[in-house]
């Protein structure tokens, strides 16, 4: 990936992830860089496909992507998440709209895997995902 692209995704995000709101001072290093679209389901290498996102984010999102979801994932850098979401006093995430209730069931998940490390790399979040209809059988 070309560096200024790298830095107009990092600028364009606030130097936080776009998905959880962590920033790089928090983790002490650069986050990374998602494509919204996974490349192997058609997504490009364009800024507008492009999400800094940190490691946990990333690695939970893997290559999540189904045509039905299509268009309803929030995508940060193009929906007004405030919009969809409103966060608790908790600190978990409502969801105002279907839109922001799947973001959030999402966010959730990625959250539990984030504290059951020991799950971190089993594929049980798949299975979960595949249960609530959220990913197609076959990814
Ligand atoms: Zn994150």
């Amino acid at each position: 990936m070309r560096l200024s692209l790298r830095r107009q995704v990092r600028q364009r995000d606030r130097f936080r992830c776009a998905y959880c709101g962590i920033s790089e001072e928090e983790i002490g290093a650069e986050l990374t860089i998602d494509h919204f679209r996974p490349v192997r389901h058609g997504g490009s290498h364009a800024l507008e496909n492009l999400v800094y996102a940190c490691h946990a984010c990333n690695e939970f999102k893997g290559h999540f992507w189904s045509a039905e979801v299509a268009g309803r994932l929030l995508h940060p850098g193009q929906d007004e998440i405030a919009h969809h979401i409103q966060e608790g006093d908790d600190g978990s995430l409502l969801g105002l709209t279907e839109r922001g209730r799947l973001h959030s069931v999402w966010h959730g998940l990625k959250q539990h895997l984030v504290f059951s490390q020991a799950n971190r790399n089993s594929v049980s979040h798949r299975v979960i995902l595949r249960a609530r209809g959220i990913i197609s059988p076959c990814t």
